[in-house]
C-alpha cells in the first residue's frame, strides 16, 4: 500500500515548513519529507535577517522599488508587488507564531539597512536570524502534529497524464524505495550553488528537487543568474551583509575605501553584484592582500559586534583566525544564490503540469530577477511558501483522489538505482563534482565571456560522458551516503549544463550575469526570461517576457 497525502511537500526548510502549516490549517492532511532533519535545513545558515516594509517611513512601493531596481529590471512586477505588498503581514505573522526577532529600545521590531535598499528594512535576530526563523516554524509544525519522514531522499517526480501524481523516495536509514501518492505535490527542496566550488551554501544544497523537475519535464528559468555575495571568507562561508548594515567598510591593500569609486551613493550596500564586481575588479588590479579583499567592522564598535554579529566574530576567528574587534576580516566573493528555477507563479503554480507546486530557493517566481536583495530570500520562501501551502490545500480540497501512479512507476526507479549501484568498475563522482565546481567557478563565475562559456558547456558535456560511467563502491542499503551524494552529482552535471549554455546564449550584461565581451544591459533583444526545457539532447531554451507594471527599465546606479 503506497502512502498516501493530500498534500506531499518534499523539503523542509523555511519555505516548505511554512507551506506544511498553510496546508495543514487549511483543513488538509500533510507529509512533508526531508533528506535532512528539519532544522538542519540549509536556512538555518541565514545570519542577516528578512525584508518587510514595516517602518513609518518606508512603504511597500518603495520596498517594490528597490527590489525592481536591484533586479535589473528581470524580476516580473505583479509578482514583486504581491511579496512586497504582503511582506509586513507575513512577518508580523511569524512574529506572532513567536520568532524572537531583535528589538528597539522601544519594544518594536528592530530592522538593519541591508544592500540596494532605501530604507532599514531587514528585521533579524542578531545574525543567527535564518535559525530562529527555522526554529519557530518547526515548533509550530510539532504543535500541529504534521508528519515528517525524516532522512528521506526524493528519487523521481510521477505524473500522470500531465497531473503530479506523487514521487518515489528512498528511506535512507533502511535504503527502501517507496511511492508516495498526493492530491498535490509542493517541491521545497531549497538551494543548487554547490554547482560551484568554494560555495556559501550548505553541502546538501544540491538542487536535487531542480533536477528531478526538469527531469520530468518542467521548464526552469533563468538559472544564468547566479549571486556571488561580496563578504566569503576563505571556504566560502559566509559573513553577513549585516556586517556593511552596521557600518562595516570595504578597503583594498593600500587602506582605501574603494566603493567610493564604484558605487559613491551607496558605497558598501550598493546591490550584491555591484560590490561583488568592484572587489573582483580591485582583485584584478592587483590591490589584494593574498587574494582577499578587507572587511573591517571595528568602526561598528567591540560592543555591537559581541551583541549583533555574535557568530561573524566566532566564524572569522575559528576560519580567518581573526577577532574582527581588532583587525580586518579577510573575505572575497563567493557563489552564493541562484535567481532562477522551476517556473511557477505567486501560488507556486507550475504552468505545465497540474497539481504541482514549488516554493522557495528552488523556485523562481520570478521577484529576484537578475539579482537578489539581501533579506528578499527568506521573504520570498516564508511568503511564497504560505502561499503555495495554501493553493496546494485547495487543489487537494478540489479533488477527488490523487492520480494513480502509472504502472512501472517504482520498479523502473528501481532498476536505474541497481543498475548505477551494481557497477563494479569505473570512475566514483567526487572527481567529476570536484572538476564540475572548479571549472564553473572559473568560467561561469563573477565575469564571463564568450571562450570561457564555450569551454564550460564542452567540459560540462565530457563530465557528464564520463558520470555515465560512474560507480558507487558502498554496495549496502543502509544510509548509503555515496550512492546518495552519486546521484546529487548528477543533478549538479543537469543544472550546470542549463547554467553554462544560458550564459553563453544570453549576449547582455544584466544583474549578475556580466559579459566582458557584451558590458551593456540590452533591452531590447534580452529584457526577457529564459526557459529551459529537457530533452535527451540538453536543455531547449525558450524565452519569455517579463512583466512591467509600476517601473519602465532605467540605467541602474548606486
Ligand atoms: C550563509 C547564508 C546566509 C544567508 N542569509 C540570508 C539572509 O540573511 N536573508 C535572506 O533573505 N536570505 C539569506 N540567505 C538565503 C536563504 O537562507 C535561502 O535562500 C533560504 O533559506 C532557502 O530556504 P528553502 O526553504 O528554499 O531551502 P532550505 O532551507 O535549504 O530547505 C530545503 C529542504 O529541502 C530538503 N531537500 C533537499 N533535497 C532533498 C531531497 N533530494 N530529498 C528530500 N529532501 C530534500 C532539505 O532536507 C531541506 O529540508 C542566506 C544563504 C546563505 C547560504
Amino acid at each position: 500500500m503506497p502512502i498516501e497525502h493530500d498534500v506531499l511537500i518534499v523539503g523542509a526548510g523555511l519555505a516548505g515548513m511554512r507551506a506544511a502549516i498553510a496546508a495543514h490549517d487549511a483543513g488538509v492532511d500533510v507529509g512533508v519529507i526531508t533528506k535532512v532533519h528539519p532544522v538542519r535545513s540549509h536556512t538555518c545558515c541565514a545570519q542577516g535577517g528578512i525584508n518587510g516594509a514595516l517602518g513609518d517611513d518606508d512603504s511597500w512601493e518603495a520596498h517594490m522599488f528597490d527590489t525592481v531596481k536591484g533586479a535589473d529590471y528581470l524580476g516580473d512586477q505583479d509578482a514583486i508587488e504581491v511579496m512586497t505588498k504582503e511582506a509586513p503581514h507575513d512577518l508580523i505573522e511569524l512574529e506572532h507564531m513567536g520568532c524572537p526577532f531583535s528589538r528597539n529600545d522601544d519594544g518594536t521590531v528592530a530592522q538593519r539597512p541591508f544592500g540596494g535598499a532605501g530604507f532599514p528594512r531587514t528585521a533579524y535576530a542578531a545574525d543567527i536570524s535564518g535559525f530562529v526563523i527555522l526554529h519557530t516554524l518547526y515548533e509550530q509544525c510539532l504543535k500541529r502534529g504534521i508528519l515528517f519522514y525524516e532522512e528521506w531522499f526524493l528519487l523521481d517526480l510521477v505524473l500522470n497524464d500531465g497531473r503530479a501524481a506523487g514521487i518515489v523516495a528512498v528511506d535512507i536509514v533502511s535504503g527502501k524505495l517507496h511511492e508516495m501518492g498526493a492530491k498535490a505535490v509542493i517541491f521545497a527542496t531549497g538551494p543548487t550553488s554547490r554547482v560551484y566550488e568554494a560555495s556559501s551554501n550548505s553541502v546538501d544544497c544540491t538542487g536535487d528537487g531542480t533536477a528531478v523537475a526538469y527531469r520530468a519535464g518542467l521548464p526552469l528559468m533563468d538559472l544564468e543568474f547566479v549571486q556571488f555575495h561580496p563578504t566569503g571568507l576563505r571556504n566560502g562561508v559566509l559573513v553577513t551583509e549585516g556586517c556593511r548594515g552596521e557600518g562595516g567598510i570595504l578597503v583594498n591593500s593600500e587602506g582605501e575605501r574603494f566603493m567610493k569609486n564604484y558605487a559613491p551613493n551607496k558605497m558598501e550596500l550598493a546591490s550584491r553584484d555591484v560590490v561583488s564586481r568592484a572587489e573582483a575588479e580591485e582583485m584584478a588590479a592587483g590591490r589584494d592582500i593574498d587574494g582577499f579583499i578587507m572587511l573591517d567592522l571595528r568602526p561598528i564598535g567591540t560592543e555591537k559586534i559581541k551583541t549583533r554579529l555574535l557568530q561573524v566574530r566566532e566564524l572569522s576567528m575559528d576560519i580567518a583566525g581573526v577577532d574582527p574587534c581588532l583587525a580586518p576580516i579577510p573575505i572575497r566573493p563567493t557563489p552564493h544564490y541562484f535567481m532562477g528555477g522551476i517556473k511557477v507563479d505567486v501560488d507556486g503554480r507550475a504552468p505545465s503540469v497540474s497539481n504541482f507546486f514549488a516554493a522557495g530557493e528552488v523556485s523562481c517566481v520570478s521577484v529576484h530577477g537578475a539579482n537578489r536583495l539581501g533579506g528578499n530570500s527568506l521573504l520570498d520562501g516564508l511568503l511564497f511558501g504560505r502561499r503555495a501551502g495554501q493553493a496546494a490545500a485547495e487543489t487537494a480540497k478540489q479533488s477527488a483522489s490523487a492520480a494513480a501512479f502509472p504502472a512501472g512507476s517504482l520498479t523502473r526507479v528501481e532498476a536505474q538505482i541497481k543498475k548505477l549501484a551494481g557497477r563494479k568498475k569505473g570512475e566514483r563522482h567526487a572527481g567529476i563534482r570536484a572538476e564540475l565546481q572548479h571549472l564553473m567557478f572559473r568560467d561561469v563565475g563573477i565575469y564571463r565571456e564568450k571562450e570561457a562559456l564555450e569551454s564550460a558547456v564542452a567540459a560540462v558535456a565530457a563530465l557528464k560522458k564520463r558520470y555515465a560511467r560512474v560507480v558507487v563502491q558502498d554496495k549496502g542499503k543502509r544510509f548509503n551516503t555515496d550512492l546518495l551524494q552519486t546521484l546529487e552529482t548528477g543533478h549538479l552535471l543537469d543544472i550546470a549544463e542549463c547554467i553554462a549554455i544560458g550564459a553563453l546564449n544570453r549576449e547582455e550584461s544584466r544583474g549578475s550575469h556580466a559579459r566582458r565581451d557584451f558590458t551593456e544591459r540590452d533591452d531590447k533583444t534580452w529584457l526577457r526570461h529564459s526557459l529551459y526545457t529537457h530533452t535527451p539532447r540538453g536543455p531547449r531554451c525558450d524565452y519569455a517576457p517579463v512583466t512591467i507594471t509600476r517601473f519602465q527599465p532605467e540605467e541602474r546606479s548606486y
